[in-house]
Order: C-alpha cells, then structure tokens, then sequence
C-alpha cells in the first residue's frame, strides 16, 4: 500500500525544506501550516509541477480535533499515512519570571501537545500495519538549557523524553520513533534575534555557519529511509558541533 508523509509547519523554514526532500524521495506530502498558506500553497504547487502528490492542510497543531481533522483529509487525499514529522514549532524569548500563563501554555501546547495531537492521529493506522516512522523536532536547547526561553527549552526537552518512551513503547508494534535536535538554523526562528544574536551564533558554532533548513530535512530523510530501520529512540544532533 502506497503511504505518504504528514510534515507539520511544512510553509515555511525547516518544515518546507523537509516536505520538499521527502517528496523528492517519492512521499505523497501533506504540508501543513497555521498562518502562512500562500506559502504552503505555492510549495504544494511546486510539488505537483514536478508530478509529484501533494497538498497543504490549515490546522492548528495545538487543536486535537483540527489534527484529527487534518489526518483524515490527507489520508483521504494521499494514502495512509506511513511518516509523521512533527516539526511545528514555535520560540519566545523572555525572562521566565515574566512568562505568563498564556506564553508558558502556548508553548507547551505546540511543541509538546501538537506532537502528541499528531501522534495520536496518525497511530491508528500505524499499529493496525505495525509499521509507521516518526520523527519529531527538538532543538539542542532542549539537550542543553536555555537562558531566556524556558519554556521552548522545557517543551523540546520533553519532545526527546516523548520520542524515547514511545520508541520503547511502540516498536513491539514496528513504529520507529526518532528525533532530530537542531542547532541555529537560518529560518524567520533565528531571524527574529537580529543581525548581532545571528552573528554571535555564527561564532559560536564550530563549523562557522547557521545550519540550512535542508542540512536538517537531510537528518529527517534519513530517520524516514530504510537506511536506518535498525534505528529508534535516537536524538541526532544537527549542529555544526555547537553541544559538542
Ligand atoms: P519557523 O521558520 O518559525 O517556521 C515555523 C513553522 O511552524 C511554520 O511553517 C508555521 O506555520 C508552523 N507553525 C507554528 N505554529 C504552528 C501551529 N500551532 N500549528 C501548525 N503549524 C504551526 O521555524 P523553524 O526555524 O523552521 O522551526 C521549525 C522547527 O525546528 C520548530 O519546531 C523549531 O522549534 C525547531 N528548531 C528550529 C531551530 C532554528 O534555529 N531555526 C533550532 C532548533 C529547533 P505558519 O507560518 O503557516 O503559521
């Protein structure tokens, strides 16, 4: 049975560059987006330019049914969904003592509750074939800490503890579970801290550049191949040697 893969926050940054690699691997794409569906719009177009399937689908990763939602469509569209990238993500700096409630859940409820939205919808199908891959999105400030982001360091922290329990969990049933844990990377994320933070960045990372969002669709493409069926519960690092 022919399978495609669901990539949320696929409009725009690391998410568009792993939907586009994982189509150029022959995946029927669902490319999901919040906001920006021009973007994700004109990448689905793109695909399909190339004779390749695909389509973008608006859901709020936060919002259990609209996951639901989306999940049915595009296996209705695509195929059963085989690989789940659960990229959306969202970053805000500030003091932790200054972190309201709606920041703190906000945070939480995208990067931590989204995946889990996801997962859940996806499941279903992947134990029914006892086969499925996951790949979800942390960031090194979840394996190293974070002045100033406590909240998306707390809440990558936990995508790695949420990839590790259930790669143990799930793979009696054949699902892979692994995680790709990103240094800087060149996106709107980074751009938003400002020419001085970005070069600071740059400094600080020993192979002398910001990552591309393809350098990290390349980590996601190889979690999703065969080469790595041996793989699960793994967090690679993807970060010109920054943690090291
Ligand atoms: P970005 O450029 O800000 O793009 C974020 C993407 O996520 C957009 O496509 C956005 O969609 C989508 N999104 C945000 N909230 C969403 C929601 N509630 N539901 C559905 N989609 C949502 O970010 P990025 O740099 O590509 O980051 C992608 C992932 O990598 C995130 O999980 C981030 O934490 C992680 N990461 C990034 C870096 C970095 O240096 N850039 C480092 C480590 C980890 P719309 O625009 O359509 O709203």
């Amino acid at each position: 049975m022919k399978h495609a893969a669901l990539v949320t926050g696929a409009s725009r940054g690391i998410g568009r560059a792993i939907a586009a690699e994982l189509s150029a691997e022959g995946w029927p794409v669902c490319v999901n987006y919040l906001e920006h569906q021009a973007e994700a719009e004109e990448l689905v177009r793109r695909l399909r330019a190339q004779g390749r399937e695909a389509v973008a689908i608006r859901a709020d990763v936060a919002d259990r049914q609209a996951v639901e939602a989306m999940a049915r469509a595009a296996a209705a569209e695509l195929g059963p969904i085989g690989l789940l990238v659960n990229n959306a993500g969202i970053s805000r700096q500030g003091l932790f003592q200054d972190t309201d409630d709606a920041a703190w859940d906000r945070i939480l409820a995208v990067n931590l509750t989204g995946a889990r939205n996801a997962i859940q919808a996806v499941l279903p199908h992947m134990l029914s074939e006892k086969s499925g891959c996951i790949v979800n999105i942390s960031s090194i400030w979840g394996l190293r800490g974070a002045s100033c982001e406590v909240a998306y360091a707390c809440s990558k922290a936990a995508v790695v503890g949420l990839t590790r329990s259930l790669a143990l969990e799930l793979a009696p049933s054949g699902i892979r579970v692994n995680c790709v844990a990103p240094g800087c990377i060149e996106t709107d994320m980074v751009r938003v801290l400002g020419p001085e933070t970005r070069a600071m960045l740059v400094e600080e990372t020993p192979l002398g550049r910001l990552g591309t969002p393809e350098d990290i669709a390349h980590a996601v493409a190889f979690f999703a191949s065969e080469k790595a069926a041996f793989l699960t519960g793994q967090v690679l690092t993807a970060d010109g040697g920054f943690i090291v």
